[in-house]
């Protein structure tokens, strides 16, 4: 590393601030992380699913050609880091619902743009290049290497204690910091700096289910996806899509649904082991939020990774730590100075 290292505060260790520590301890800097481990958090619950086709229009899915040749590699290096296994690649078999989606996706499966991933399968068709990452393995193995570190800590972060010190350094409970990072996922809308970026939040029930005699060589979805685990005859099943809630109970209502869409789905009985529901820190134009306060510079943010965190964190944390590091541009779609602060 060309630069100084910084003393760098992390607040928050779901996929955001888990890849981001990672990332930045990989370019020298000494970093802290805090989290509370809320278990209805986005990461603790995400299915993990990384998938590179859209399904409206079906179209790739948005900086695909950033993303997916390198996403699994991405998270295998982690693996050799860490010394534990987390991504999973599967097929996903799309089912489609009606004779007018299956012509739309054989037809789409001739464009140039998309027919490299996708392959017709009987009345169906296969999504090539898809996988798994187990997030809870993946969050719990980075957060032990960092435990062995000291550079973890399990508590609540209070906004209030930051002081700003005189030299330019930020003080946190004795410790001072060259910068703040907050990856705190939909508990940004506490953060009195950053909440003046607007979130659309969206809860999301899934489900971990037992099905017996279901192959597990793939993922299937039709609206609803059944991911297998690394448990036999046990998948997760998801999700909903429950548009301004930011509610973290579970409606056995949520669960019916659920679990009536999976034996329609797949034939078989299918019985509920949990039931989660947490709420995806989403924006409504799908652009994540990266970037510094205009006003209190070492203070910087890294959230908004909606429905598509797995994939989404081997593209932005390289990218939020260099521009860290080296002060290397963000893309301007993600780059927080594309909004106005007001007041
Ligand atoms: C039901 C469901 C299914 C999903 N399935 C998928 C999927 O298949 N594929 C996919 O890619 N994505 C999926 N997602 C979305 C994915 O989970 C998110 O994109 C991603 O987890 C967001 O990560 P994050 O680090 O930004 O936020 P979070 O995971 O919310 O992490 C923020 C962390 O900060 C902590 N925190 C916040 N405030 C404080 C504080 N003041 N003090 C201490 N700690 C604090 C929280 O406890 C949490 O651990 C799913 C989400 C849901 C809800």
């Amino acid at each position: 590393m060309g630069n100084k290292p910084k003393h760098i505060l992390i607040i928050g260790s779901g996929l955001a601030g888990s890849t981001l520590a990672l990332e930045l301890i990989q370019r020298g800097h000494i970093v802290q992380v805090i989290d509370n481990l809320a278990p209805n958090s986005s990461s603790r619950v995400a299915a993990g699913i990384i998938n590179p086709v859209v399904p409206k229009g079906v179209k790739k899915t948005w900086q695909y050609q950033e993303i997916f040749p390198a996403v699994f590699e991405y998270y295998r290096n982690f693996e050799s880091l860490l010394g534990a296994k987390f991504v999973f690649e599967y097929p996903m078999l799309q089912i489609h619902a009606n004779d007018n989606e299956r012509h739309e996706w054989r037809k789409r499966g001739e464009v140039n743009e998309i027919k490299d991933i996708l392959t017709p399968e009987g009345d169906n068709t296969i999504v090539n290049n898809c996988g798994r990452l187990d997030v809870l393995q993946f969050l719990t193995a980075t957060q032990n290497a960092l435990e062995k570190n000291h550079q973890f800590a399990t508590e609540q972060f209070k906004h209030s204690d930051l002081i700003f010190l005189e030299s330019g350094m930020i003080e946190y409970h004795g410790n001072q910091f060259d910068d703040v990072v907050f990856c705190e996922g939909i508990g940004i809308m506490q953060n009195p700096w950053f909440n003046y970026l607007f979130f659309d939040p969206t809860g999301g029930d899934i489900l971990t289910v037992k099905i017996e005699g279901l192959s597990n060589d793939k993922i299937i979805k039709q609206k609803q996806w059944i991911v297998p685990t690394q448990q036999k005859d046990v998948f997760l099943l998801g999700s909903t899509f429950h548009k301004k809630s930011i509610s973290e109970v579970a409606d056995p209502m949520d669960a019916k649904f659920l679990l009536e869409r999976a034996e329609l789905i797949t034939g078989k009985l299918v019985t509920l082991i949990k039931h989660q529901r947490a709420v995806r820190p989403t924006v409504q134009n799908r652009r994540p939020y990266l970037g510094r306060h205009q006003a209190y510079k070492n203070l910087s943010i890294y959230n908004g990774l909606g429905a598509k965190g797995s994939a989404l964190c081997s593209w932005l944390s390289p990218m939020m730590a260099d521009f860290i590091t080296y002060n290397t541009p963000l893309n301007e779609e993600v780059d927080i100075s594309r909004i106005q602060e007001i007041g």
